[in-house]
């Protein structure tokens, strides 16, 4: 079982497109389906036209995918109690910082703070050491907190970790070590919506029995939280393989929120699926998906 799982937040690119046809490559290399999991946690960001506008793409691409499409945003109450059964076992704490307030905390560590894998300073763990009185204190003042993972308490629950990646052509498995510490505390519930990017991801790739992951080499090293949470919460491990990524001209990696180089856009002003194919093989990417434009 396999899904594409995009974010609502903005049109797609180029990036996805390949993200999808590599996702629908596998699953007929493996006689497996194909789902598509719109990932809407995000209140603000999550756009119905968004959701439109990623359907019809991926019907101009070619891909076809499995009925019902899961929207996060109905499975809410499956994060909740996932994230329920980390904070029962004492694995969780509220944090009442402001950005503000971790920037400060984060400069008075000096320059030899550390940064996670996607460049952010490590939060100081401020909030660790709260107080119950201390937290009853910031709720009592109406104050609305996130919630982070004690990563160290939970390593100790879980000991060290691998996951296992796959090779897109032989299939053979690599494991690979889990490095959740680089992550430290990681948010598992946001002040804004119920749930996480982390926490969602990992309750319906079980939920949905996804068993193989295909996606960009952006989310590699997130696949370290992943890992330990589903370590802790008892969920299957499927495998991954993280493919390259596109880069635009400016040699940067292609983002939605830049929305300069939407698909539809490109399409509107004439390229076609095979020009698209054509590029992805001349970078020499692989992808197998069938030639010539769909049929109207
Ligand atoms: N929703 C994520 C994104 O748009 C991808 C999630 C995943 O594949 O794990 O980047």
């Amino acid at each position: 079982m396999l899904r594409f799982a995009p974010s609502p937040n903005g049109p797609l690119h180029r990036g996805h497109a390949l993200s999808v046809w590599l996702n629908a490559e596998m699953a007929r290399k493996l006689n497996g389906r194909l789902l598509l999991r719109i990932e809407d946690i995000d209140p603000t960001r999550s756009r119905a036209e968004h959701i439109e506008a990623i359907e019809e793409v991926l019907d101009w691409l070619g891909v076809s995918y499995e009925q019902p499409v899961r929207r996060q945003s109905n499975f809410m109450a499956d994060y909740v109690q996932a994230f329920q059964t980390l904070k029962d076992r004492g694995l969780v704490y509220p944090c009442f910082c402001t950005r503000t307030a971790i920037d400060a905390a984060v400069q008075a560590k000096g320059p030899e703070w550390p940064n996670d894998p996607d460049g952010s300073p490590l939060y100081p763990q401020t909030c660790r050491s709260l107080t119950a009185v201390e937290a009853a204190g910031h709720l009592a003042l109406g104050d609305k907190p996130q919630w982070r993972l004690d990563h160290t308490k939970a390593i100790a629950v879980t000991g060290p970790l691998r996951w296992t990646s796959f090779d897109p052509e032989t299939f053979l498995t690599t494991a690979r070590q889990a490095r959740p510490e680089r992550w430290g505390d990681v948010v598992l519930v946001r002040k804004d919506t119920p749930t996480s990017y982390h926490l969602s991801v990992v309750v319906d790739d079980a939920n949905q029995g996804v068993t193989h992951i295909v996606r960009g080499m952006d989310l590699e090293a997130a696949t370290d939280i992943h890992t330990l949470l589903q370590a802790l919460l008892g969920l299957p491990q499927p495998l991954y393989w993280h493919h390259p990524l596109i880069h635009g001209p400016d040699g940067k990696k292609l983002a939605k929120s830049k929305g300069s180089d939407s698909l539809a856009l490109e399409r509107d002003a004439g390229l076609t699926r095979s020009a698209l194919l054509a590029d992805f093989r001349n970078a020499r990417i692989l992808v197998d998906a069938e030639d010539g434009e769909p049929e109207a």
